[in-house]
């Protein structure tokens, strides 16, 4: 497993060659497996040959990544000469808090009734049920299985993605307004892949 220090060099050592683009990955799907950008993405260059996060050593990986980003903000600091003691000045607390603007609260709340619908139908079971049986799914169920997969991926990241949004027009900087519409803009695709799902 990677150390600290070693994630660090690594992050450093690709972020400095041309071929990627250091934006794409906060205005897109997060979709890997599916995406067309993978060979010009760096967080996608960064996160080849980690391990999977599904059990305690992915876990002690992301600690190590945790701590080898916190080194990295730290030379930036030295380098830059902030003195962190004035962070309050430095960070520009927005006049209201995101996550309780109608907008936010309304795609949370939609979220969550299209999460608990998927729960209660289960849909994923029925169709592993019937990959268990030995029943060979027809273009049809693949489609819907195809479906039921783009729901869920797309539903928590829309109301996550609008939030963002919403934090960026109560910020109102320049740099937020960007944040802003690349948020929006990656709502509005995941809603309209949503619905035709
Ligand atoms: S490779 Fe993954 S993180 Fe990078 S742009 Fe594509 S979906 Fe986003």
């Amino acid at each position: 497993m990677r150390t600290p220090e070693e994630i660090k060099n690594r992050m450093k050592e690709i972020s400095l060659q041309d071929s990627y683009n250091d934006t794409i990955f906060n205005y897109c799907d997060r979709w890997c497996e599916k995406c067309p950008f993978t060979s010009k993405c760096l967080n996608f260059a960064l996160s080849v040959g980690d391990p999977p996060l599904d059990d305690k050593e992915g876990w002690k990986y992301l600690k190590n990544v945790v701590d080898a980003t916190c080194m990295m903000l730290d030379d930036l600091t030295e380098l830059n000469g902030y003195d962190v003691t004035q962070i309050e000045n430095i960070i520009l607390t927005p006049s209201q808090d995101p996550e309780s603007y109608p907008l936010s609260i309304y795609v949370k709340e939609t979220a969550f009734k299209i999460h608990n619908w998927l729960k209660k139908n289960d849909l994923f079971s029925r169709l592993n049920n019937l990959l268990d049986l030995g029943v060979q799914l027809s273009e049809k169920f693949s489609r819907y299985k195809e479906s039921v997969e783009v729901i869920y991926r797309y539903n928590f990241l829309i109301a996550a993605k609008i939030t963002r949004a919403v934090a960026g027009l109560l910020e109102n900087r320049e740099y937020s307004h960007y944040d802003m519409n690349g948020s929006a803009k990656i709502a509005l695709v995941s809603i309209d892949r949503l619905i035709v799902a």
